[in-house]
């Protein structure tokens, strides 16, 4: 058999295309993408923490939740949450399932407690927490304001006030 001399570029799957091209998602869909790294939301999180010239590490598996960013020496880390499956509250891309309600809103319900446990966590061993939410990424200027104002917060102001020096870990 002979190939064909153009050869088609690899069909990415795990691109989406907007919203109004395609079909809405299945929640088996969505729970497929849901898991993965390197999801939209967070690629772009990442590429606008890294233009604002803050190190970090990516998918830090040795703390609580498993931010997607995190600085261990500078005690900050970031989530990076899907709307539907973290429950964002007033999203519209956090509609409730109309078919199988008690079995998603049991699902949605431990991931909330879950994030609650893991914030907590983290506050407790001196860490400031961010979440970003997926919708909020869509908007680049707005995605970067809300992260330089986390990590103004963060940084000890000029003269060493007593914020950053002297702050009790937040409960
Ligand atoms: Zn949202």
């Amino acid at each position: 058999m002979q190939r064909p001399l153009m050869r088609r570029r690899a069909p990415n799957l795990e691109k989406i295309a907007p919203r109004r091209l395609r079909d809405p998602l299945t929640r088996s869909q969505m729970m497929g993408r849901i898991r993965s790294k390197n999801t939209v939301p967070e690629v772009r999180t990442r590429s606008a923490v890294y233009a604002l010239g803050v190190r970090f590490r990516a998918h830090v598996t040795d703390l609580s939740g498993k931010p997607d960013l995190a600085n261990k020496t500078r005690r900050w880390a970031i989530f990076v949450h899907g709307c539907f499956w973290h429950s964002h509250e007033g999203c519209q891309l956090a509609s409730k399932p109309r078919s199988n309600t008690a079995y998603w809103s049991e699902k949605l319900v431990r991931n909330q407690e879950r994030d609650a446990l893991h914030h907590r966590a983290l506050r407790d061993l001196g860490y400031e927490v961010l979440t970003v939410w997926e919708c909020e990424t869509r908007d680049e200027s707005r995605l970067r304001d809300a992260l330089a104002e986390f990590f103004d917060e963060l940084a000890p102001k000029p003269g060493g006030s007593l914020k950053a020096t002297n702050r009790p870990a937040r409960r």
